[in-house]
């Protein structure tokens, strides 16, 4: 496994695997490896001849009082276990490779941003879209792999990709989740033992409520029982708890299935989000 940081070195590096004929890989991620991540590893080295990683920890979606400088990395580590389910380039590049001037050009994508983690996360998904078109115009891949687990930014990734032809396919793959039912995420790592204790109700809570919408109870009905559930537990802090179109991400609360209930609290200073989808 190679680990390059240099934009022209991947570039060559993937005419080379086309040339021999493999179709293309890639999985954009801010490294801090866990199951989640070698899941859509495994996929892409499943479905692909040759698997790029790019683990880049990108400034433009961070906010001002954000956790860009804690945020957890360690390469070495990462590098191990991307080698060991058969990555075949990791691509780290130094954010002033990637905003060589700064940035002033950006993607984005509008409607679906505007709710959810768009409304509490100003700048956040311009940051991830214009990365990510960034990232699928350096590799060029066949398909590019992402998680439900960050559900509204696999929608507007959709959306990116439809509205400028990207010539990419974008595979989704479900929330790899603890024995728990905490969703697998690098800032799990932040967590207090008491405040990871505590995660575990989020999911417990998202079950709670779909169990009902499947009875039949609307959306609203069901972020109701999520909220009920949350406000069991004094460590998690609700920032968001909403039942959406999986698709639009419209608002579903008048509604029964489908829908997807998305949920965003905070445990200490950490913020998690986790969604459950409802179907029928
Ligand atoms: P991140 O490194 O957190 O930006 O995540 C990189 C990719 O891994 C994104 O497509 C995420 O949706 C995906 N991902 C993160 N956590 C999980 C998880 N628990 N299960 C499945 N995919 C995940």
């Amino acid at each position: 496994m190679r680990i390059e940081s240099r934009i022209g070195a991947v570039r060559c590096f993937v005419q080379a695997a086309r040339r021999e004929g493999k179709a293309v890989g890639l999985v954009p991620t801010m490294g801090a490896f866990h199951e989640g991540h070698l899941s859509l590893m495994r996929r892409s080295v499943a479905d692909n001849g040759a698997t790029v990683v790019s683990l880049f920890v990108n400034p433009t979606q961070f906010g001002a009082e954000e956790d860009l400088s804690k945020y957890p990395r360690d390469l070495p580590r990462d590098a191990r276990l991307a080698e060991q389910v058969g990555v075949s380039l990791i691509f780290t590049p130094e954010a002033a490779a990637m905003y060589p001037e700064g940035a002033c050009t950006w993607v984005t994508v509008e409607g679906l941003t505007e709710g959810l983690c768009g409304a509490r996360r100003p700048g956040h998904f311009r940051g991830v879209t214009t990365v990510v078109a960034k990232l699928l115009n350096i590799v060029q891949p066949d398909r590019a792999y992402f998680g439900e687990k960050d559900y509204q930014q696999l929608q507007v990734i959709r959306r990116m990709v439809r509205d400028l032809d990207l010539p990419v396919e974008v595979v989704a793959l479900p929330i790899v989740r603890e024995p728990d039912g905490l969703a697998m995420s690098s800032r799990n790592a932040y967590l207090s033992p008491e405040e990871r204790r505590a995660a575990a109700r989020l999911y417990a809570a998202l079950r709670e409520g779909a169990a009902l919408v499947r009875e039949g109870a609307t959306g609203a009905q069901g972020t109701a029982r999520v909220r009920e559930v949350l406000a069991g537990e004094p460590l998690l802090k609700p920032q968001y708890v909403e039942a959406v179109d999986p698709l639009t991400l419209a608002d579903r609360s008048g509604a029964g299935s489908p829908l997807v209930l998305m949920a965003a609290v905070h445990a200490g200073k950490t913020r998690l989000i986790d969604n459950l989808r409802v179907d029928g």
